[in-house]
């Protein structure tokens, strides 16, 4: 596994990798740009080519390539370097999941193109055989079972999240296949032609595929710096087919892990029904935003159409004009309207709320609800945890001076996971995989402190050492 950590960052070039998703200045040695991981005007987000490493000095994220993506993705390091080493090649087999996966959805678009009825189902739907394809869309065959067994596919077809049982209900339903946006196939919803109940029905939970992070259309957002989250596939294909950017849940509430992979958009939009429904919906949606540190805005559609009805009927202007409103305000505006009581009970549950997050988004709604009120515990027990990092910066820039403090048992004064890190440091030039001091190393190669402010911090180290002693 390490060696093939290694051979990743050998092999990628982190500024061109970022390149890709985020625009690069040079400036002196480093390049700059915005952050993708919080909302900034001017660029805080620095790459170092010599060091092969990044660093926000907004928000405190850095390490290498693989921890660009685990930020990036929201993913577990094992999976960004499965990602990268695919995406290299260098690994040694592909998935068979998305082997399969890929199979299934070469095998439901062939099924589609033979299919009259499919393909005018479609056609009704206003979506052409080019669009189909260009979509991933398709048809299960009718013998899919038998297929799958024929082609000794089973067990792989149910890790993949499709049971025997499963590839009975599926037959014969027009499928959509999810890509993620490395270009993965990792699952599918189906759809009756004939409205039966349930209309949409998905592969189940696998390995690759958990609906909670699923966003339909993700593979076709890249690059944009805006998107829309709407409820359905036809709704995001509409918005897609016009060049408006959207991404498709699938009907369920917007959940905090597909909020998540937006997180490097600068605007998010949210599309509700003009219905007391679509009201609800974008509480609740608003909660997770907030959970998330993401301001989403919200627009709501003119009572009995979606966006795909809508932009067909009325063209994509009467789409993107759609008054936006952020969350926060469309919260405060139903809570205006309630009776006093019920708005004190309401208002006082979100208080809770508020306060059980501790995001800079939350942070601001509090100050605006002027409920400041975060325990002075909470409060120092953080200060101590910044403090402590800071730290360990001012350490990581000088190793000798490290090693000279660490020699003399000086670091005794710091928690036992920060000592953990300083002595794998130490030993191996490298921190431990996932380690959470990995973006202080990050800003110390990138930006040491100076040798003055190492050496006072030493010297702060031995006085807080005495101190502890003395206790
Ligand atoms: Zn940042």
């Amino acid at each position: 596994m390490s060696e093939l950590i290694e051979r990743i960052i050998e092999s990628i070039n982190i500024v061109d990798f970022i390149s890709e998703y985020v625009q690069l200045k040079k400036r002196g040695k480093n390049y700059v740009g915005l952050c993708p991981f919080h909302h900034e005007k001017h660029p805080s987000f620095t790459v170092n080519p010599e060091a092969q490493l990044f660093y926000c000095f907004g928000c405190g994220k850095g390490g290498n390539v693989l921890n660009f993506v685990t930020e990036f993705y929201c993913c577990s390091f094992n999976e960004a370097v499965q990602m990268l080493s695919e995406r290299l090649g260098i690994t040694e087999k592909k998935d068979p999941i998305i082997e399969f996966n890929i199979k299934m959805a070469k095998l439901f678009h062939n099924t589609l193109l033979k299919s009259k009825r499919a393909q005018q189902y479609l056609d009704s739907r206003n979506i052409s055989v080019e669009d189909a394809k260009k979509f991933n869309i398709g048809l299960i065959p009718k013998n899919f079972s038998d297929i799958l067994r024929k082609k000794d596919l089973e067990s792989v077809a149910e890790k993949a999240g499709i049971s025997k049982k499963l590839s009975y209900v599926l037959a014969g339903r027009i499928s959509f296949a999810f890509i993620d946006q490395l270009g993965n196939v990792c699952g599918f919803a189906a759809r009756t032609m004939e409205n039966k109940e349930p209309k949409y029905i998905n592969t189940a939970t696998s390995l690759l595929f958990k609906k909670e992070k699923m966003l339909f259309g993700l593979n076709f957002i890249k690059n944009k710096t805006k998107v829309y989250i709407v409820e359905g596939y036809f709704d995001a294909i509409t918005c897609l087919k016009h060049d408006i950017p959207a991404v498709a849940t699938g009907g369920t509430a917007l959940t905090v892990h597909q909020l998540r992979q937006l997180a490097h958009f600068d605007k998010v939009i949210a599309a509700f029904d003009g219905d007391k429904a679509g009201f609800k919906a974008a509480l609740k949606a608003f909660k997770n935003a907030v959970i998330t540190n993401i301001v989403v805005s919200a627009v709501f559609l003119p009572e009995g159409e979606d966006p795909d009805s809508l932009i067909r009927k009325q063209g994509k202007e009467s789409f993107l004009n759609l008054k936006e409103f952020e969350l926060s305000d469309v919260f405060l505006n139903i809570i205006n309207k309630l009776p006093a009581n019920k708005a004190v009970k309401k208002l006082n549950r979100f208080k809770k709320f508020l306060n059980s997050v501790h995001t800079e988004y939350a942070k601001i709604l509090r100050k605006r609800l002027e409920i400041e009120n975060i325990t002075s515990l909470r409060n120092s027990r953080e200060k101590d945890n910044e403090f402590e990092k800071h730290l360990l910066y001012i350490l990581f820039s000088d190793k000798k001076i490290l090693k000279h403090a660490a020699e003399k048992n000086l670091l005794c004064v710091l928690s036992p996971n920060a000592q953990q890190a300083v002595k794998s440091y130490l030993e191996t030039e490298k921190l431990p995989q996932d380690c959470p001091y990995t973006p202080l190393l990050a800003k110390a190669t990138i930006s040491p402190a100076s040798k003055e402010i190492v050496t006072k911090t030493v010297k702060l180290l031995q006085i807080k050492k005495t101190k502890m002693a003395l206790k």
